[in-house]
């Protein structure tokens, strides 16, 4: 039998570096066109996998946040309005915040659980913290 202190020792060393750097969480980058009235955020699908964040979940987010319509089309969300990038970039960060970062830790490793009230919690699997967040 190893001692306690031996296996956490060795579980520390196993954790690879990128886990263990407490370096600020990169957001993922928004692609985005405007196309007449419209605003197509031509990389969506991949930014909620990035966030491991259902599509239906930051587009309903970001519609009602933006008080705009809006459907998602192959890998894109088209707004159906004009929208600066900059607005975007900060309604995606606020997201990022509420939904995908642990208010401990910072780390993007949290999981939504929504309970039968619908209320949803955000869990953080790197540190256990759980945090509701509607
Ligand atoms: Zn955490």
């Amino acid at each position: 039998m190893e001692s306690y202190e031996n296996l956490l020792k060795k579980a520390i060393s196993e954790i690879p570096e990128s886990a263990s750097n407490k370096e600020r969480f990169e957001s993922p980058k928004i692609i985005s066109i405007i196309q007449g009235n419209k605003t197509i955020i031509q990389n969506f699908t991949q930014i909620c996998d990035q966030l491991s964040r259902k599509p239906l979940h930051l587009q309903k987010y970001l519609l009602r946040e933006l008080a705009a319509p809006g459907e998602v089309f192959k890998s894109s969300l088209k707004i159906g309005s004009t929208i600066k990038k900059e607005k975007l970039e900060q309604k995606l960060e606020s997201y990022i915040n509420t939904f995908v970062l642990c208010n401990e830790c910072n780390r993007p490793d949290t999981k939504l659980e929504k309970d039968e009230k619908g209320i949803i919690r955000k869990k953080c699997m790197a540190c256990g913290t759980i945090v509701v967040v509607k």
